[in-house]
């Protein structure tokens, strides 16, 4: 199963050898390939915890499990509180001899509430490992282990700081822990975000995500006059009707602010029949893909809502909650993304994909909020179905991602 052919080894070996500072990087990929039944057992390991944003149990369970394996590879870990919510954050520090500073981040979390294992247990077929989670996101977690692993095998200590953080409330837009994120992603000079990456089946090639939108919830309030609405429509002031104008002539607006999008997606209005409304709200899906773009966005909706109005002495005001940023790799994310194409080009029959934008949010988006930190994303293994039923992990995917994840390491913490 091994990616490079046999004959082709020894020629990359020589090649690589000069390339990277520490380990040899044949060796790396020897480690790799040595590495992958651990990194299985490891994956059934924290599947068998079941550990949905909700499950506070489960997650302390999982929490545990993470801590005592940094711990094993020689860090510090420390147990944060999230701001907000329940769950647990794990953070793991190692100091070393290099220059830079590094950031490994992954979730603890899943979509799946508790006993989803007895309708979809873990379980393998050929090439895939099924189970809760096991994509999204405990093969981003395996990997970090088993690559922190192999590179403390290697004698590998070239970094001045390695932090590794799990949160356990991605799943829930990372309300907790979100800010954390952000401050260490400043402290840091590259984050790498272990989200899956594509099964092979789908794209084809596995990759690194290079953008993801973030979010935000528009909101509409009007405030209109209550009537009776048999015996004196015309002293109220309809809020519904006024909501309605307000939405329709809203609805294309996100259009002409680039990186927005607004969909209006729930709607309140009104008590009882016969009463004129006095109180209507909207809430609108908001997406950007540039930073700033939701309270650009919320000016333009409040402008517009100022400048025409269609029932008399009615107001409407707009908020904007602003969820998950934007993620966007800057200009040394991206070269970064370059070299790690050319990395997987060394193993046989491989090709990295950089995919530009998902729907998807991701806490690279906190991580890299203020632009200072080179911030990549989907270091995870190859994998489906996460969200939904039936989620897996290729199998095929362990050994590539392990090589580029040490491979890279090495070399971003080059002086
Ligand atoms: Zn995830």
């Amino acid at each position: 199963m091994s990616p490079f052919s046999r004959s082709a080894l020894a020629g990359v070996a020589a090649v690589l050898v000069n390339a990277a500072t520490g380990a040899p990087v044949a060796a790396l990929f020897e480690a790799a390939t040595r590495a992958q039944p651990a990194v299985i057992e490891s994956l059934k390991d924290m599947v068998l915890i079941e550990s949905g944003s909700a499950n506070a149990e489960g997650i302390g369970k999982l929490a545990d499990y993470t801590e005592k394996r940094l711990q094993a590879l020689g860090a510090v870990t420390e147990r944060i509180k999230p701001t907000r919510g329940p769950g647990v954050i794990v953070k793991g520090s190692f100091t070393g001899t290099g220059k830079k500073r590094i950031l490994l981040i992954a979730h603890l979390d899943t979509v799946y509430p508790a006993n989803t294992l007895a309708t979809q247990p873990y379980k393998q077929e050929g090439n895939k490992l099924y189970g809760p989670g096991i994509a999204d996101d405990k093969g981003g977690i395996a990997v970090i282990l088993h690559s922190l692993q192999i590179l403390k095998d290697a004698g590998w200590r070239d970094y001045a700081q390695l932090t590794v953080l799990s949160n356990s409330d991605e799943e829930v837009g990372s309300v907790g822990s979100g800010e954390l994120i952000a401050a260490l992603g400043d402290a840091h000079d590259f984050v790498f975000s272990f989200e899956p990456t594509a099964a092979k089946t789908l794209a084809r090639n596995e990759g690194l995500l290079l953008g993801a939108s973030g979010t935000a919830t528009a909101m509409l309030e009007v405030k209109g006059r209550a009537s009776h609405a048999g015996a004196a429509p015309q002293l109220g002031r309809n809020a519904l009707i006024e909501l309605s104008h307000q939405l329709l002539q809203t609805r294309d607006l996100a259009a002409t602010i680039p990186g927005t999008q607004l969909n209006w997606t729930v709607a309140k209005a009104g008590e009882v029949r016969n009463q004129i409304p006095e109180a209507a709200s909207a809430i609108g899906d908001v997406r950007v893909t540039v930073p700033g773009g939701a309270e650009k966005l919320q000016a333009a909706l409040q402008e517009k809502a100022n400048a025409n109005r269609l029932v008399p002495d009615t107001q409407t005001s707009v908020a904007m909650e602003i969820g998950r940023p934007p993620y966007l790799a800057n200009q040394a994310a991206r070269a970064l993304a370059k070299r790690a194409q050319a990395i997987y080009a060394e193993l046989d029959g491989r090709e990295l994909n950089l995919v530009e934008n998902t729907g998807g949010g991701t806490d690279a988006g906190y991580a890299g909020r203020s632009g200072r930190a080179v911030v990549l994303e989907s270091f995870g293994l190859a994998g489906w179905g996460y969200h939904a039923k039936d989620e897996y992990i290729e199998i095929d995917s362990i050994v590539p991602r392990l090589y580029l994840t040490t491979r890279l390491l090495t070399e971003v913490a080059k002086p």
